[in-house]
């Protein structure tokens, strides 16, 4: 039987003095923002063997009652980048989020060592302009493809849209491409090619409208000044909820877009597994 004194060591024991089940891995949250009541994003600590590709994503989370509780999430930090970032939704009652939306600087979360996804450069031809099309947290792995020198070797264009409700939303992409432009390295590849571009759908804002609808309309490309979509090789990667892969898939496949895999690259790429409602 254990004594008081042993009962309460184990009841105040860090999570991290306890083993994980192989693959997992614990590192440190080094800083949190909060951008709007359902949205967030942080940092954490990385191993330097933890490798990945811009647009993956790794099972991550919280260990509750001695066990992990995991759920997929992109990386948003470059692959360069010695920090892990993760942006995140608080969904009421999620199991994971109700919780990981309360961490703070120096608490763990664990990570699982093997990432993976279809957002990747290489299931795609090579093309001239890519296109990143995002609703809400589906930004996510785009942050890291926006912030990969390879992107822009790769692409004379890359136009990174992002769909959201309110504004407030667009904080967490409005910083990463603002870094981006201004990233001493980085900004000069991306100078004149990378283009962004948010549009709002239930609040005034200077782009109203779902992604499907303005691709199909040209207004995106006309707003930022650029051909029409269509004019040149165009790829495209699709991230966020169900209706907005299904409406795209609609009108790319329309004008004979073929979806890539790993394998077999093509012209567009869905991140099927995401499921944003
Ligand atoms: C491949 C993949 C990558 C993902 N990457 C991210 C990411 O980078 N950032 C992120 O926040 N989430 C991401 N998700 C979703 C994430 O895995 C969790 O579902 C989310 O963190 C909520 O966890 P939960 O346990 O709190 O609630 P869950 O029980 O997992 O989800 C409850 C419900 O919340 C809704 N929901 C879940 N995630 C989202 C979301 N991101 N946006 C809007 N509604 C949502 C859905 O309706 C879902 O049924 C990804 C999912 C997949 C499959």
């Amino acid at each position: 039987m254990l004594d008081d004194v042993a009962v309460r060591e184990i009841a105040n024991s860090p999570e991290t003095d306890r083993p994980l089940a192989p693959g997992l891995r614990r590192e440190r949250v080094l800083s949190i923002a909060h951008h709007t009541d359902k949205l967030f994003s942080f940092r954490t600590t990385r191993s330097p063997s933890f490798r990945f590709q811009s647009g993956q994503f790794a099972m991550i989370g919280l260990e509750t009652q001695g066990r992990p509780l995991l759920r997929a999430y992109s990386m948003t930090s470059a692959i360069y980048d010695d920090h892990l970032e993760f942006f995140s939704i608080k969904v009421p009652n999620g199991p994971l989020t109700s919780r990981l939306q309360h961490i703070s600087v120096g608490d763990s979360i664990v990570v699982s060592g093997k990432p993976t996804g279809t957002l990747v450069l290489s299931n795609l031809r090579p093309g001239k302009r890519l296109w990143l099309l995002a609703t809400g947290t589906g930004f996510a792995p785009f942050a890291s493809i926006v912030r990969d020198p390879e992107t822009y070797s790769d692409f004379d264009a890359v136009i990174a849209v992002e769909g959201c409700r309110k504004v407030a939303e667009l904080e967490f992409a409005t910083r990463v491409v603002t870094e981006v432009r201004s990233h001493e390295y980085l900004g000069e590849l991306a100078d004149g090619k990378l283009h962004y571009y948010a549009t709002v759908t239930r609040e005034p804002f200077h782009h109203n409208g779902r992604i499907p609808d303005l691709i199909a309309a040209n207004a995106i490309a006309s707003d930022l000044g650029l051909a029409p979509f269509g004019a040149c090789e165009e790829r495209v990667m699709m991230c966020g909820n169900p209706q907005m892969l299904a409406d795209m898939k609609a009108v790319l496949e329309a004008r004979g877009f073929d979806e890539g895999s790993s394998g077999q690259p093509g012209a567009f790429v869905i991140e099927k597994a995401f499921v944003e409602k």
